[in-house]
């Protein structure tokens, strides 16, 4: 079953002389328990891709359907629901709310969303638990380090029930051994049913995917299969 699919989208920023073709006509479907990873040279569309599938940004020309719904026919009423309850955003920027605590910051979407605030409380320290932050729940985010912010942030955006997972370089400051289990997560949070997206520079992490889809200029143009030999990635890595 499609989770997502996004047919001949394209997507232009900015007009006239200055108009730039971000996506020029990208067709792509991901399953129920897939994991595609993108990667391409920078300003090749990845960031503008993810946007989309996530409803965060709209397409010039094209559809995107995310669960069975066409995100240009909603309203935004319906966009905003189905992003705050299927979709779980795992970005750079981490967006944690200074004022709250990890548990709380990781609460808050299930709480917009109507669950008992003791009922998210319970559910936040679980995900706090599964990413070893267990014992940190009660701190504040500028009393945690960069990599466990980056956790509480993961937490977060997998905590309830996504249906599609999208994460844009969601590794970028972590140590090499925090980033994996960053991957590790994501990676159970799709096995469990979720579809996923990873935009990645690393071939290493691209091999935590089951396809690996490549863009340029705004196109795809090629796709692999399963990677069992990252390696030979690395050596196209001329083609970050
Ligand atoms: P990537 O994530 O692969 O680096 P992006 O999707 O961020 O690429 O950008 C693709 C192209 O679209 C780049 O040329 C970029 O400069 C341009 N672009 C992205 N967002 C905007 C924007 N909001 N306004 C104008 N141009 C944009
Ligand atoms: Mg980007």
């Amino acid at each position: 079953m499609s989770i997502l699919e996004l047919r001949d989208v394209h997507r232009v920023h900015g007009h006239g002389e200055t108009a730039v073709h971000a996506l020029a006509g990208v067709t792509l479907t991901v399953a129920a328990g897939e994991l595609v990873a993108v990667m391409g040279p920078s300003g090749s569309g990845k960031s503008t891709l993810l946007n989309l599938a996530g409803g965060l940004d709209r397409p010039s020309q094209g559809e995107v359907v995310v669960d069975g719904t066409v995100l240009g026919e909603c309203d935004r009423r319906t966009l905003a629901a189905l992003r705050r309850r299927r979709i779980g955003y795992v970005f750079q920027d981490l967006n944690l709310l200074a004022s709250l605590t990890a548990v709380e910051n990781v609460a808050l979407p299930l709480e917009l969303d109507g669950v008992g605030v003791r009922k998210a409380r319970l559910l936040a320290e679980t995900a706090l638990s599964e990413v070893d932050l267990g014992d940190l729940a009660e701190r504040f985010p500028d009393e945690l380090s960069g990599g466990q912010q980056q956790r509480v942030a993961i937490a977060r955006a997998l905590i309830g029930e996504r249906r599609l997972v999208l994460a844009d370089e969601p590794t970028g400051a972590l140590d090499s051994h925090t980033g994996e289990s960053v991957l590790r997560l994501l990676r159970s949070k799709v096995d469990g049913g979720a579809a996923g997206v990873l935009v990645t520079h690393d071939a290493r992490h691209a091999a935590w995917a089951d396809r690996v889809v490549f863009l340029r200029d705004g196109i795809i143009v090629d796709t692999s299969g399963p990677l069992d030999e990252p390696d030979a990635l690395l050596a196209q890595d001329g083609a970050r």
